[in-house]
């Protein structure tokens, strides 16, 4: 049977779980009664998706809204995951092709509006399809006392006794109060396993680095923790050899690990490591998967990783003994243009590769933040990180600022100007004035905005789009080939209202004239 991990990538096309996913996706998985707390954002539906392709039997989803459940029925098609719903909003057709696939027995996932649950005969075709799983999501609107009460859900715990499965409940709001009353009436007052761990891992030490010179940059940061387990991460499989070598050069005890090997040496790596103390294991993402060794006390990136998600499952493999554990990761603009062109020349249809980049930028965002990198990637996941953490390298030495106010009004006034419906490389060329055929055959040679950003050059309006991006206050929209949309929180620039920082190192490194006004 296909692994969770092989599920994520094949029919997901995702390269790594979001933080708390793995942990819950193999909690559901194996059938046990869960309740997962996650923020918006955060990825839930994958963690009752994913399982149902692992379990027997359909999974019933019950979900408030019907937009949403068209929505997820829309991209599970897609993906090629036979799934329905029956909800007001079906043309009869709709329905009529999902009672068909119940009828076949090829439905894997059935969603639900609650109100289905007091129809006439739900519960006679629920027994007749064999259901193996119910998901709840938007769990807290089965609370009395919450602003989503809907009367419907109090039928769910009657649903479930009456099919005797598990059942997933998850929701995004969950005060002690709400949480008890999920369990008093979804699971009869029978503690299910409960997920609601933040996503921090506080003793990793974050750190990001420019590759300058790669090789002595890893070879410094292994000499530092000489004798300790570490996992230094490469982008291709031929690095992770030239590697290995140059660290036991070094005088380390070091190996090489990626897919190209035959499964013997492969688990012969795997054991090793597990075993001894000390050993660097050089190795492409291929490693780590079924690797639990808790007592990892660092992770190099030699190259930049695939996504932010990508990112935080490999450092997340560092410290999992809750000691001090810490990391390096090293990126440069040949990295970048790599990955692009990975994601370029994937067979994946052209939404997931928008939504590829958009991941790519994220992780950008990160490596060029402004301020502490984990206010910057936990925000992402959507957990909000009140303070500076105190313990990542832009804590430790804070980079220089300058009011960068002006800068990003610009670039949003470009976007706007645009009408928001186009990438960086073309909003780039607006700002610096560089009249593409695309620029003149749009007639944005004529735009206000035209050359009114020629204190940078392409490279650093570039750098400052990142930050931009790594700030949430413009994201590429996956939808329309990464146009970029603005943010709520840009607002307050754009009118004048509030001022924004912006790092000068990335950007004057990357433009060749005196760039910046203090
Ligand atoms: P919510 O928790 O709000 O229900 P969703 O399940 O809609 O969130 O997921 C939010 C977004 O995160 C979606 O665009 C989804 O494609 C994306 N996502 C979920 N899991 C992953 C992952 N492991 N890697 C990358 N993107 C992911
Ligand atoms: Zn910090």
């Amino acid at each position: 049977m296909a692994t969770a991990q092989d599920l994520l990538s094949t029919v997901f096309g995702f390269d790594a779980f979001r933080p708390g996913q793995e942990e819950i996706v193999s909690a559901v998985a194996a059938g046990r009664n869960t309740l997962a707390i996650m923020p918006t954002g955060g990825g839930k539906s994958l963690c009752f998706q994913l399982p149902a392709l692992m379990r027997d039997g359909v999974t019933v989803v019950i979900s408030p809204l019907i937009a949403l459940m068209r929505d997820q029925v829309r991209g599970l098609t897609e993906a090629g995951v036979a799934a329905g719903a029956l909800t007001s909003g079906n043309t009869e057709d709709e329905t009529r092709e999902v009672f068909a696939a119940l009828d076949a027995g090829t439905l894997k996932l059935l969603y639900m509006a609650p109100e289905r649950l007091a129809a006439g005969g739900t519960l006679t075709l629920l027994r007749r399809i064999g259901v193996g799983l119910i998901a709840v999501d938007e769990a807290h609107c089965v609370s009395q006392w919450g602003h989503d009460f809907r009367p419907d859900y109090l039928r769910i715990g009657e649903l479930r006794r009456a099919l005797n499965v598990p059942l997933a409940a998850f929701t995004a709001t969950a005060d002690a109060e709400t949480r008890d009353e999920i369990v008093a009436r979804l699971f009869d007052g029978a503690a299910p396993e409960t997920f609601l761990r933040g996503f921090d891992r506080p003793n990793i030490h974050l750190a990001f680095s420019p590759k300058d010179k790669p090789r002595q940059q890893i070879l410094a940061f292994a000499a530092a923790r000489r004798g300790q387990s570490g996992i230094v991460y490469c982008a291709t499989r031929a690095k992770t050899e030239t590697l290995a070598a140059a660290l036991t050069e070094a005088g380390h005890t070091a190996c090489a690990y990626h897919g190209g090997m035959e499964a013997g040496p492969r688990r012969d790596v795997e054991a090793r490591f597990q075993q001894e103390d000390g050993l660097i294991v050089v190795a492409t993402v291929a490693f780590g998967m079924g690797v639990d060794k808790p007592d990892i006390r660092w992770v190099a990136h030699a190259d930049l990783p695939k996504s932010i998600e990508g990112y935080y499952q490999e450092i997340g493999r560092a410290g999992r003994d809750g000691a001090p554990a810490e990391t390096l990761t090293l990126y440069g603009a040949d990295d970048i243009r790599l990955r692009r062109a990975q994601i370029d020349e994937s067979p994946a249809p052209p939404e997931r590769r928008a939504a590829d980049h958009a991941r790519l930028n994220a992780l950008l965002g990160l490596a060029e933040a402004p301020g502490c990198r984990r206010q910057t990637l936990l925000g992402y996941f959507g957990e909000a990180v009140p303070e500076p953490c105190g313990h990542c390298d832009l804590c430790g030495s804070p980079p220089d600022r300058f009011d960068g106010t002006e800068a990003v009004r610009k670039a949003l006034s470009a976007m706007l100007r645009t009408g928001e419906s186009f990438g960086t490389g073309h909003l780039v060329d607006i700002l610096t004035g560089t009249a593409t055929e695309k620029v003149r055959a749009r007639g944005h040679d004529s735009l206000p905005t035209f050359g009114v950003g020629r204190e940078f050059d392409r490279r650093g309006w570039q750098a400052v789009f990142r930050q931009m991006m790594g700030r949430d206050l413009v994201r590429p929209d996956p939808e329309r080939h990464g146009a970029l949309r603005m943010m709520e929180a840009a607002r307050p620039i754009l009118k004048g209202e509030a001022t924004i920082e912006l790092r000068r190192d990335t950007i004057a490194a990357a433009t060749a004239r005196p760039a910046v006004k203090a």
